[in-house]
């Protein structure tokens, strides 16, 4: 591929008009299996597959919709471009990437070591399905050093068990980041004493544009495709990048559940990427225009912002902008939050996040209700927590919705 920026490449590389008669944009590709030209090329398509040889230059490949479409595959290129990856799965959504991700690179014995807090279906499906599986689990809090957590590791005489280094930064719903410094010293201590865990970051809030975990030091990144990557709340993915042997692996069981994305989906993932670079930057201005109206506002007792007001050296050294999902935490607990959420009017009252329109939901009794109280509240999600995705609509209408669903406020 040229030479050309990530803005450039995600518009034009990887795709040819001529090879889709002229077409400017792929075409949807609606069928469920794929002509050859002769049995021995079926026998060589399959061999290509399942990496028993290289593909022939030129040669598309394609068997069966489950295991590679035309659509697939481009969503796939594109997808490494902002990353740096080596190549990379696409999946129907956040869920299946992060599940089959730990399938492929998990067996029974072994041990995650996870950040914590973990988005709430994360955290269920290692806490629910992997422990059934004979996965067992140990975590850290964002604010521990990496001599603390290796104390603790060594002390339960698993450290060679630990075969993933799970991370998710900035995490859901706090904005609370991890150090992926902290991260690698903890990694090098692991394949020291003789194990070999990969390190896994979930990079849905922030990346590709202002975080690229590959690019310091962590083996596979994970996403919700549902969320930014997508951006427009009418479509769910999920993806996993990195090196093209471990995606490979990953393949191999994503080809074994049947949870890649469809061709459509990949389509509309492409076209998202398309501008994806634009939304982020507008979403941030957004964010950061309503963080300085909320910042004085008397009914506001915190506010949760990457590199906000605290982990300034974290920030500076591992992200170049702060997203647009702000953690606003009121004074009242629950019922200010009720009485807020119940008055937004542009502002729309639901879960997910990342789209061209503004949502609000209230964790502790939503996405995080699954996670028993006394960890949510050592997490420090706290009854007047608010999770706030900020749109690319006009900030000033967002403003004025903010200041009278404010107003409406008296439980404070
Ligand atoms: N990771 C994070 C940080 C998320 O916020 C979510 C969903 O909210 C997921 C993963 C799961 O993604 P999906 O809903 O696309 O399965």
């Amino acid at each position: 591929m040229s030479n050309h920026h990530p803005q450039t490449s995600i518009i034009d590389g990887f795709y040819e008009p001529s090879d889709y008669h002229g077409a400017v944009k792929m075409p949807v590709h609606h069928s469920s299996t794929y002509t050859f030209e002769s049995a021995e090329q079926a026998a060589q398509f399959f061999e290509v597959s399942q990496g028993k040889r290289a593909p022939e230059p030129g040669q598309p490949g394609f068997i069966y919709s489950r295991l590679n479409t035309p659509n697939l595959q481009l969503a796939e290129q594109r997808l490494t471009i902002y990353d740096g990856g080596e190549a990379a799965a696409l999946f129907e959504s956040g869920m299946a990437a992060i599940s089959a991700t730990a399938m492929a690179l998990l067996q029974p014995g072994d041990v995650i070591l996870h950040s914590e807090p973990l988005y709430g279906g994360t955290d269920n499906f290692f806490r629910d399905m992997l422990a059934h599986w004979g996965v067992s689990l140990q975590s850290y809090a964002p604010n521990e050093t990496a001599a603390e957590i290796i104390a603790r590791i060594d002390k339960s005489g698993k450290t060679e068990r630990i075969a993933m280094l799970y991370v998710e930064t900035p995490s859901n719903p706090l904005n609370t980041l991890i150090d992926f410094e902290v991260v690698m010293e903890v990694r090098n201590h692991i394949h020291a004493a003789g194990g070999a865990a990969v390190v896994v970051a979930d990079n849905t809030y922030l990346g590709p544009v202002f975080q690229q975990p590959l690019k310091l030091g962590v083996d596979v990144v994970v996403y919700s495709g549902t969320k930014y990557i997508g951006g427009h709340s009418d479509l769910l993915a999920g993806a996993a990048i990195g090196s093209k042997a471990l995606i490979q692996k990953i393949k191999k069981i994503r080809t074994s559940l049947g949870n890649m994305a469809g061709p459509h989906t990949a389509w509309l993932l492409t076209r998202s990427l398309e501008t994806l670079d634009l939304r982020m930057r507008a979403a941030e201005a957004n964010a950061r225009a309503i963080l300085n109206y909320l910042e004085s506002h008397p009914k506001i007792e915190q506010l949760h912002y990457p590199g906000y007001k605290r982990q300034e050296a974290i920030y500076a050294r591992q992200c170049s902008g702060s997203g647009a999902t702000i953690g606003i935490e009121l004074k009242g607990g629950q019922a200010a939050a009720f009485q807020f959420l119940n008055n937004i009017k542009l502002v729309k009252l639901a879960v997910s996040l990342g789209g061209t329109e503004s949502l609000a939901t209230h964790p502790p009794t939503t996405t995080h209700s699954n996670v028993a109280e006394s960890i949510r509240l050592a997490y420090g999600i706290r009854p007047g927590l608010i999770r706030l995705s900020v749109g690319i609509e006009h900030a000033a209408d967002l403003i004025a919705d903010l200041e009278q669903a404010l107003k409406k406020v008296t439980a404070v």
